[in-house]
């Protein structure tokens, strides 16, 4: 077995052999650790951070179909149906085969889950009823706690994770095969792992500008306002496993594709917004209320009641510049102060739950620059570089339909149809701004999780699952599929050693 480029070992150095290294200790990472685990198959985990989990510690639920706690609930979405809404919304540019096989393995790994100890809350949607696949499978304790379950089942079963140690190269022998890795640890040591197969798990590429620069044209359209990042303020996913694929040959698929979110408030880190301090997570909120949405010209540009479906937002700013601005009166200040918001924010800020950090959140926001307040419609406008009659225009529109209880442009809720008292101030303005939380792109692979190259050859020994897979999403996240992404992160991570144990552990050394 020779790697590519041999490191030199000193005494310091450590050297491991193992049926499976593992490059990423977030959720595919851990679930295939844990399934290999629970195989007695020999596997060793190396993440970059200090810490497991990666993204995995955000998710509130992930997708699964037929699974035990939706047979107890009555709940009899089939597969057939989930994959037909799947095709219809890419229009089948993805990789069909590979989502077939994830959502066919998505409730079982959610029972799995459950099976460690995983809890289930409930099944959340985002729809009404009758539009709602039903599949979205809410964590007690959210992702921390899957990870804190499959962490602590690993090491019970005798698997090795090694944080602080990320994952430099792969080994690849003279014919072709990926036979391992080369890691640093943090005392600048040489962690050689020698494999029968590596997956590669290392979450997608969100947090390396250069990467979303150059392979997604949302982040490079010119004149696109700034597109923030909701993600970890550390974060290890900068696309290191993507670009080892690439040196042993992969190909590629969907690079272009991101995961949008609803409009952020132009302050950094976003994910302060999220789980901050009161002001800011109010803030965010009264962002996404549905009292008047402009573009920066001054035109409503999106149902201000669908706030909450995030890539539809994402997807409507991107077709504006990339920039709104959320518009509001003193009465309806006060009505969020008073009563709470119309709309929730995520389970963060929800109706019923008085904003009384919102005064200091305003405060702070025009402090800061992204918040806005004046006497009169026309000096908020000039404040905010939109024409002031444009503003009262849309602004008197929007009194109108709210005096018909009718939105004949974009159809919003009657009851978000709010008249604006447009003699007295105060008025307001909070600049959002698009932001996005997953890379989607990433390699390509067929139904075992195993990268191609771009002749749709199989790489031996070299597997990919999460987000460093590719070709799974048209131009859009799809959330009629609610909680996909990490659904098909944790079976992609359990199908990807089942197909080791069939393939890669059956070789023989002649093979290799
Ligand atoms: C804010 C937020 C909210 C989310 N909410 C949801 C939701 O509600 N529903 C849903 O389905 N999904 C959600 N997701 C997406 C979900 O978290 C991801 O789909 C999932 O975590 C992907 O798993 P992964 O294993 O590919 O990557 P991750 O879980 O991100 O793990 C990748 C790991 O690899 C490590 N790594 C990187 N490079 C190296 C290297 N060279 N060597 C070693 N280790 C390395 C990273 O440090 C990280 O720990 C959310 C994500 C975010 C950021």
């Amino acid at each position: 077995m020779q790697s590519m480029k041999s490191p030199v070992l000193s005494a310091a150095d450590q050297k491991y052999d193992v049926d499976i290294v593992i490059a990423g200790g977030g959720l595919s990472g851990l679930s295939a650790a844990l399934t290999a685990a629970e195989n007695g198959v020999k596997a060793i985990v190396l993440e970059k951070l200090p810490f497991v989990g990666g993204a995995g510690i955000f998710p509130e639920g992930s997708l699964g179909i037929g699974t035990r706690y939706q047979k107890e609930k009555g709940i009899t979405t089939t597969t057939d149906q989930v994959f037909a809404k799947v095709m219809e919304f890419h229009h089948w540019r993805c990789n069909a085969s590979v989502i077939r096989t994830l959502l066919n393995e998505s409730g079982k790994t959610i029972d799995w889950l459950t099976d460690h100890g995983v809890v289930i809350k409930n099944i959340r949607t985002m729809f009404p009823p009758e539009k709602s696949l039903q599949v979205w499978h809410i964590y007690e304790g959210h992702g921390a706690r899957v990870v804190k379950v499959m962490s602590e089942s690993i090491k019970k079963k005798g698997g090795l994770i090694l944080t602080r140690t990320p994952v430099k190269e792969l080994l690849i022998n003279n014919k072709g095969v990926v036979t391992g890795v080369v890691a640093e640890n943090a005392e600048g040591e040489t962690v050689t792992v020698n494999a029968k197969a590596v997956i590669i798990a290392t979450g997608g590429f969100a947090s390396n500008k250069r990467m979303l620069k150059k392979y997604v044209p949302d982040v490079s359209t010119p004149g696109m306002a700034k597109l923030m990042y909701r993600g970890p303020v550390v974060d290890g996913r900068k696309g290191d496993g993507i670009n080892m694929a690439l040196s042993a040959n992969a190909a590629l698929a969907g690079m272009g594709t991101l995961a949008g979110n609803s409009p952020y408030l132009d302050n950094e880190p976003a994910i302060r917004q999220f789980s901050g301090p009161d002001y800011m997570k109010q803030m965010r909120c009264a962002l996404s209320q549905p009292f008047l949405w402009v573009n920066k010209h001054g035109d409503r540009f999106y149902n201000e009641s669908f706030g909450s479906v995030f890539s539809d937002v994402y997807n409507a700013m991107t077709s504006n510049g990339g920039l709104m601005w959320s518009i509001f009166d003193g009465n309806m200040q006060k009505f969020m102060v008073e009563n709470g918001p119309l709309t929730p924010f995520n389970a963060i800020v929800v109706p019923g739950q008085k904003m009384t950090a919102l005064d200091e959140g305003i405060q702070k926001g025009i402090e800061l620059g992204f918040a806005f307040k004046a006497d009169t419609i026309e000096e908020l406008a000039n404040k905010i570089h939109i024409k002031p009659e444009k503003l009262r225009e849309t602004i008197e529109k929007v009194n109108r339909y709210a005096g018909q209880k009718n939105d004949p442009d974009f159809s919003r809720k009657p009851e978000h149809l709010i008249k604006f008292d447009t003699r007295n101030g105060p008025y307001y303005a909070l600049k959002g701004l698009r932001a996005f939380f997953l890379t989607l792109g990433g390699i390509q692979i067929n139904t075992k999780m195993q990268a191609l190259n771009g002749n749709g050859e199989v790489i031996p020994g070299l597997y990919v699952t999460g987000q460093d897979m590719g070709g799974l999403y048209d131009s859009t996240y799809d959330l009629l599929a609610e909680g996909s992404a990490s659904s098909f992160a944790l079976s992609s991570g359990r199908i990807a050693v089942r197909g080791i144990v069939q393939i890669d552990l059956a070789r023989t050394s002649k093979d290799v």
